[in-house]
């Protein structure tokens, strides 16, 4: 059997063939990881298709671009797409993973017309900023896990908000699948990695690092004794206003479970940010422990 380094996963691309290998792999007592992504993978993405690697028997990719999460405006249109690509970066990891690369027609046939309703902890920060982007993110989940019904789901500490509108979907619905969360993958300036890094010149990837490095001062505030979060608050707006010309849509410390702003910092909290930086618009958090 030939094992050339230009062989890639397996790729599917339609719901049958798709459910086919889920029910061989149950009667085989296989155990079954899902990483759900929109593609365009990197580092961040690779770390979850690791994790699933390490503990399941069978480790199925999604790569869906889904129009029913962006707004009217955003970045769908533009949002990368490179299937040649993702399958070469899946390679690295295992070619024994199988990808399910659906179209947005079997997605969303004519006459779709159902949706997930998403409850509190999807109104503040992202959902704010982005009307019915969690909404359209529960719906492609649900689906996907309806395709693909795995042991577990992979989902990055990244999209904080989102895994947390998950586990709720997950429980309120009884879907039987374990949700993991993977932590944030950065590059070695601290940077997290993320699709839409790439939309960034040069320079607008050097004001981009004042995401990670605001929560490494909110961090280090902390540690030094600060407990009042408007200061936190303050000085973090402070350092990413001075990276120039960038927007921030919110600078958060919240409870970690219910995205509540807190009014203390004795326990840990979460410090959540979104910034546009020159066409992209950037999210970045971290938890803050008190010492
Ligand atoms: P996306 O393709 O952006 O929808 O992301 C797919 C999955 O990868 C989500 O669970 C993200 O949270 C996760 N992810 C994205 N960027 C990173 C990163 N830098 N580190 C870890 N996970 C990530």
């Amino acid at each position: 059997m030939s094992h050339s380094s230009t062989q890639l996963p397996q790729l599917l691309e339609t719901a049958d063939p798709m459910r086919l290998a889920i029910l061989n792999a149950r009667r085989e007592g296989r155990s079954i990881g899902l990483v759900p992504t929109m593609g365009a993978l990197h580092e961040g993405h690779l770390s979850l298709v690791q994790a699933s690697v390490s503990k399941c028997d069978l480790t199925v990719v999604t790569i869906f671009v889904n129009p029913t999460q962006f707004g009217p405006g955003e970045d769908f249109g533009k949002y990368p797409r490179d299937l040649e690509a993702d399958l070469a970066a899946l390679a690295t990891v295992s070619r024994d993973v199988l990808v399910f690369a659906p179209s947005v027609e079997l997605m969303y046939p004519a006459g779709y017309d159902t949706r997930v309703v998403v409850g509190a902890v999807a109104r503040p920060l992202e959902g704010r900023c982005r009307p019915g982007h969690f909404e359209g993110v529960a719906t492609i989940v649900l689906k996907l896990f309806q395709l693909v019904p795995a042991d577990v789901a992979f989902f990055g500490q990244k999209d904080y908000q989102q895994l947390l509108v998950i586990r709720r979907m997950v429980s309120d619905l009884n879907i039987p699948i374990r949700v993991e969360m993977c932590p944030t993958v950065r590059d070695a300036d601290g940077l997290a990695l993320s699709s839409r890094n790439r939309y960034l010149s040069p320079p607008q990837r050097q004001q981009a690092l004042s995401l990670s490095r605001s929560l490494q001062l909110a961090a280090e505030l902390v540690a030094g004794g600060q407990r009042d979060p408007q200061v936190v608050l303050r000085r973090m707006r402070e350092l990413i206003q001075q990276a120039g010309d960038v927007r921030i849509d919110y600078v958060a410390l919240a409870d970690p479970d219910t995205l509540q702003p807190v009014s203390s910092m004795d326990r840990p909290v979460l410090a959540l940010l979104a910034v546009r930086v020159g066409p992209a618009r950037l999210i970045d958090n971290g938890m803050i422990q008190p010492p």
